[in-house]
């Protein structure tokens, strides 16, 4: 079995704008391009190398734009694929797979998330200038709403950022950090607060008053954007700033995080199923005590719990995909997946680390940095106590059947 391949996720009960075969002749014309384009592209030794990762990806996104397999989301008419919800979870699964995939597909975030939050909130001014730029390639955007303590992060009622009506516009004040993507972005999509409440606000970089102060080092390879600090300090814009309804900032947030918690579930299991199948490999080949790693039941037994949680996985993403398609409301059942999926990922990706033995934590493979790849989701997206206790507090002031 190909490396991926069980990953497959049959279409034929599903709601589809392009027939079974269409759909199955897309994914195998990803699985081969992301195995013979993109993964011999992905250079170990340059990961920490933000522009020369750039380079790769742009040239991959060049190849994949010609192949007809990039923009999953976006409409046709805007060049993409415009696959459902629940299309994309056999695509992102395999864009998942290497590192750079996502980066060559349009799929990566915060660009995903941002076209899809804009599609649904932009007026047609701000579709112009901001969004199809965004969806061409044309421009970047990154998402600013966390902010060092005392401001948001777990809790948004902290949002101390601000935003006061001026003669012709908004002044924002703030202070923001950990802003993927923010070092290569041309604008931003800024939460503060004004006084009908947490507001969404389009601001060009270049916009005086808005700062980059730093590019924050984190455990994440092939990253390009960064993760930035920034402070707003008098950053004025004009009133058409205002992204949908003033004091809706949360409700709006909320939009873009489920949607996003779900391509992320997708990559994800890719990236898992990938550090597995290269643990299968060193099992099959490597010997202790006579035998091959492979016939220890203790090794066995951690293979066979990813394959059990890569399936889980797998259901539960198409599972929300499924409802976020026929158009029901999944932020029960999203932030269910978020926290089943992003340990089930992570506990396999440590589990191949673990098969691999001393190899495993070295660079000279790419599951190291898999396991650093997947670690920060636990944390963002909603860190998994807080969705957890959400999931409890649903459950148990609506009487909600387990
Ligand atoms: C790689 C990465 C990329 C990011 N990108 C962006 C971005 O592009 N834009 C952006 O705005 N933000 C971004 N963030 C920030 C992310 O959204 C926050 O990290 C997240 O919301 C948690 O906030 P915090 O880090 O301030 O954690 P805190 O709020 O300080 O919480 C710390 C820990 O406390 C525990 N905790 C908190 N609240 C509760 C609770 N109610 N119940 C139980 N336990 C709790 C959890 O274990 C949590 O992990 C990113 C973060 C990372 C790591």
């Amino acid at each position: 079995m190909g490396q991926g391949r069980q990953g497959d996720l049959k279409m034929k009960h599903l709601a589809s704008t392009r027939s079974p075969e269409e759909y199955s002749a897309l994914i195998e014309n990803l699985r081969d391009f992301i195995d013979t384009e993109v993964i011999p592209r992905e250079s170990l030794s340059t990961a920490h190398d933000g522009a020369e990762v750039r380079r790769t990806s742009q040239a991959l996104n060049d190849l994949a734009t010609a192949r007809g397999l990039s923009g999953p989301r976006a409409r046709r008419e805007d060049g993409g694929l415009e696959l459902s919800w629940t299309e994309c979870c056999a695509y992102l699964e395999q864009a998942g797979r290497s590192f750079l995939g996502p980066l060559a597909l349009g799929c990566a975030p915060p660009t995903q998330p941002d076209v899809f939050a804009l599609e649904r909130l932009a007026t047609p001014a701000q579709r112009e200038r901001y969004l199809l730029p965004l969806l061409r390639g044309e421009r970047a955007s990154c998402f600013a709403m966390t902010e060092p303590s005392p401001g948001v992060g777990s809790d948004p009622r902290m949002l101390s950022a601000t935003a006061r009506r001026t003669a012709d516009g908004w002044q924002i004040d703030g202070h923001k950090w950990f802003i993927s993507g923010a070092m290569k972005a041309d604008f931003a999509i800024v939460v503060a607060r004004t006084e009908s409440g947490p507001s969404w606000f389009l601001v060009d970089m270049d916009t005086p008053g808005f700062q980059i102060v730093r590019d924050i080092p984190t455990m994440e390879p092939f990253d390009i954007g960064g993760h930035a600090e920034i402070l707003l300090q008098g950053c004025k814009v004009s009133a058409d700033a205002l992204i949908g309804e003033e004091g809706q900032g949360m409700a709006h947030s909320q939009l873009r995080l489920e949607g996003a918690r779900l391509f992320h579930c997708m990559r994800y299991i890719g990236l898992a199923s990938r550090a597995m199948s290269i643990a299968q490999d060193y099992a099959l080949r490597r010997e202790s005590q006579g035998v091959k790693l492979a016939e220890h039941q203790m090794v066995q037994a951690m293979v066979a719990d990813a394959h059990i949680q890569l399936y889980a996985s797998r259901q539960v993403v198409l599972d929300v995909a499924r409802r976020l398609d026929e158009g029901d409301s999944i932020r029960h059942h999203s932030s269910m997946a978020k926290v089943f999926v992003s340990e089930a990922v992570y506990q396999v990706a440590d589990s191949a680390v673990q098969i691999c033995g001393a190899l495993g934590i070295s660079e000279d493979i790419p599951l190291s940095m898999i396991l650093r790849m997947l670690r920060p989701f636990r944390i963002y997206d909603g860190a998994s106590e807080v969705h957890r206790a959400a999931i409890a507090r649903r459950a148990l002031h609506h009487g909600l059947t387990p």
